[in-house]
């Protein structure tokens, strides 16, 4: 059987493995270097300096670039290393991009602000469109956008945008590359924070590009070696140790989101729950609906009152993780969410109890 036809617990994994040795390890220990040992003559091939890179980090992104069904794929310290990074090495003074109005609120930030101060024009698009991609260099969509889940046509806008000369990229960070995969679907670029269900233990920041063409992740693995956000060997083995259980975190997650949409669904306290695993239209698109849900209560004091009341799921930002986690996104200055919407993000925690949870919160909001 090829590795081609393995299914999505196989292919997690084994993801970035090497072919076992007899007496070494199935996978590879960090390597702690900043500069290696090189040959009088010069360097050669080999490894010289670790902001180039190091086998640890090219473990990593064979693992996640083989996911998300590229050639290749550079990761990075954070995913706003990665979305800055794609960004910046794209764009130039006089180029015009578009961002989501309603996704990540630090990129539409940064796009409105520091690309905006280097001379690119910035159009803030909603996810679910009208898009124009008369004149744009870079469409970033995001898919689905957090904190609202809207969702967009990556297919169709993709051989829209390559029809009028523009390029796309998706942030894939909600999907991750086992519930969606942009390049499959036509983007030149997936860009993720791997911070959340990627790796999915709430213990590290990391971020990664992937791309469709060589010269593409070229130009923005060379913009990394320039600017240094690399993450280190310690937290790059650790994000490929967690890789491994990719497809069973999710799996629980979201089949603990899909019985918590049915209960919030039909809780008086709650003005509107979505959930992309109940959206025909979202999972025309997703292999597999995530474990984040958006729950809309009537007002700031009602979300309150909801996060107070549940004793399991405990008040955090960031999403993905094992554990059970809620978010009232307009507590963050620059967010736009409604005051009274949460984000709640799913963990590994058994049903029952994750329901009993939410009842007690909702007992509390009502
Ligand atoms: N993109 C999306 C969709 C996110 O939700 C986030 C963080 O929440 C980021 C990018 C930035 O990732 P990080 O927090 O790893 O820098």
């Amino acid at each position: 059987m090829s590795h081609g036809e393995w299914s999505d617990g196989t292919r997690t994994v084994h993801a970035g493995l090497p072919e076992p040795v007899p007496g070494q390890p199935f996978m590879p220990g960090p390597q702690f270097a900043a500069p290696f040992a090189i040959s009088p003559q010069g360097p050669g091939d080999g490894d010289s300096y670790g902001r180039a890179g190091n086998a640890t980090l090219r473990a990593l992104e064979s693992a996640i670039g083989g996911l998300e069904g590229a050639p290749g794929c550079v990761v990075f310290s954070s995913g706003m290393a990665a979305v800055t990074g794609l960004l910046l090495s794209v764009l130039r003074p006089g180029d015009k991009v578009v961002v989501p109005a309603d996704g990540y609120y630090l990129t539409r930030l940064f796009a409105l602000k520091e690309l905006a101060e280097f001379g690119i024009e910035v159009a803030a698009v909603p996810t679910e469109g009208p898009y124009d991609f008369t004149g744009v260099r870079l469409a970033l969509l995001e898919t689905p956008a957090n904190p609202g889940l809207e969702v967009c046509d990556i297919a169709a806008l993709s051989a829209q945008a390559h029809a009028a000369g523009a390029l796309i990229a998706v942030d894939n960070t909600t999907a991750t590359p086992l519930g969606q995969q942009p390049l499959v679907l036509g983007a030149d670029f997936a860009v993720a924070s791997g911070t959340k269900a990627l790796t999915g233990h709430s213990d590290i920041l990391l971020g990664y590009v992937a791309a469709s063409s060589v010269d593409g992740l070229e130009a923005v693995r060379a913009w990394r070696t320039r600017t240094g956000a690399l993450p280190g060997p310690f937290e790059a083995w650790l994000a490929h140790r967690s890789l491994g259980t990719l497809d069973l975190r999710l799996a629980r997650q979201a089949s603990n989101a899909g019985a918590a949409y049915e209960l919030l669904r039909s809780s008086a306290a709650v003005r509107r729950a979505v959930w992309p695993g109940a959206d025909p239209e979202a999972m025309k698109q997703l292999r597999r609906p995530p474990g984040v849900l958006v729950v809309e209560f009537a007002d700031e004091e009602t979300a309150v009152r909801f996060l107070s009341g549940c004793e399991l799921i405990r008040p955090a930002t960031s999403f993905g993780g094992l554990h059970s986690t809620a978010d009232r996104r307009a507590q963050w200055p620059g967010e736009t969410a409604v005051p009274g919407l949460v984000r709640l993000s799913c963990g590994c925690e058994d049903p029952a109890d994750l329901l009993a949870d939410l009842q007690r919160g909702l007992q509390a909001a009502e």
